[in-house]
């Protein structure tokens, strides 16, 4: 090789394995995450459309990383998922949320939670009897919580079974980010689905700027009616403007979650949210 081009061949595999020593530390770091008490849940409320009045809040995961500093998701869930991490990681998360809650119901006894499952830990033989040991250690009745997942067509009809008694006692299922290419809309009609939660991608859409003529109202129109004659509820995500929230509820959609709203804020902030909010 010429002298420059072995110089970029060093070069990028410096950079490879800069990038491959990164990622190991990060996992190393994220190991010692859950005992060293550096997982946060933050929280974002869902309202009515109507009366903007909170229903649930959605537990969101932070990481107070004690060099990188707060963390977000799409920084070390990926990661968690690619080794066994994620379970970990999951068990905590459902078993935080449900402490949470069970402390918050007794100011806002209808109050739900909704936690996010990735798809590896749903399928997971023992997710559902955890599920069911979290909400009897804090005394929830399983139609506090709600379950997020997204990739509709990895949950098969064997380890759905496996949520059934959980499920006929009011444990809500929803489909995150639907209308984008992780959920299925054939799959959908068979899952006992409760809840559709439209991707902000489609909200950002709705009205268009005026390069973008295409609305995804029509679309957003179309779900809404397919949900009603399923009896199921729809949420907007990503709401974030006055106008997005007055289309919306136009278009029919029950629940609303945005920045418009609330940005997701630690427990603490939820909190004194919850009580500005509803006066308690
Ligand atoms: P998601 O479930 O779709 O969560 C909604 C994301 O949208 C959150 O990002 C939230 O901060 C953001 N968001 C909410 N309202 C608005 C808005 O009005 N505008 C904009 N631009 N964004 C908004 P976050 O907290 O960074 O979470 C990212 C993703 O990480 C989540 O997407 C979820 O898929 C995943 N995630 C979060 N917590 C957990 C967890 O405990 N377990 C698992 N497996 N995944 C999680
Ligand atoms: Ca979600
Ligand atoms: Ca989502
Ligand atoms: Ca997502």
């Amino acid at each position: 090789l010429a002298k420059k081009e072995r110089g970029n061949v060093q070069r990028f595999q410096s950079a490879l394995s800069e990038a491959a020593i990164r990622r190991l530390n990060l996992e190393q770091d994220l190991r010692q995450a859950l005992p060293n008490g550096e997982l946060e849940l933050y929280y974002q409320p869902v309202v009515t459309s109507g009366a903007q009045q909170p229903v649930a809040v959605e537990a969101l995961i932070r990481w107070n990383h004690p060099v990188m500093g707060l963390l977000p998701p799409d920084q070390f869930i990926p990661l968690a998922e690619e080794n066994d991490l994620i379970f970990s990681l999951g068990a905590w998360v459902l078993q935080e949320a449900c402490r949470q809650l069970s402390v918050w119901r007794r100011l806002w006894p209808e109050l739900r939670v909704s936690i996010n499952v990735s798809s590896r830990q749903f399928t997971q033989t023992d997710f559902a009897s955890s599920v069911a040991q979290a909400l009897a250690v804090h005394h929830l009745p399983a139609s506090a919580l709600e379950l997020e997942v997204t990739e509709t067509a990895t949950l098969d009809t064997e380890s759905l079974g496996d949520y059934a008694a959980l499920m006929s006692a009011g444990l809500q299922l929803a489909v995150d980010d639907f209308g984008t290419g992780y959920s299925s809309i054939v799959r959908l009609f068979e899952l006992p689905v409760g809840i559709l939660k439209i991707d902000r991608s489609l909200v950002a859409a709705l009205i268009p700027s005026q390069d973008r003529r295409r609305s995804t109202l029509p679309l957003i129109r179309s779900f809404v009616t397919y949900a009603r004659e399923s009896g199921l509820q729809v949420t907007a995500e990503g709401v974030e403007t006055p106008e997005q929230l007055e289309v919306l509820k136009q278009a029919g959609c029950d629940l609303i979650q945005g920045f418009l709203i609330a940005r997701p804020a630690s427990a603490a902030q939820t909190e004194r949210w919850l009580r500005q909010t509803t006066e308690r």
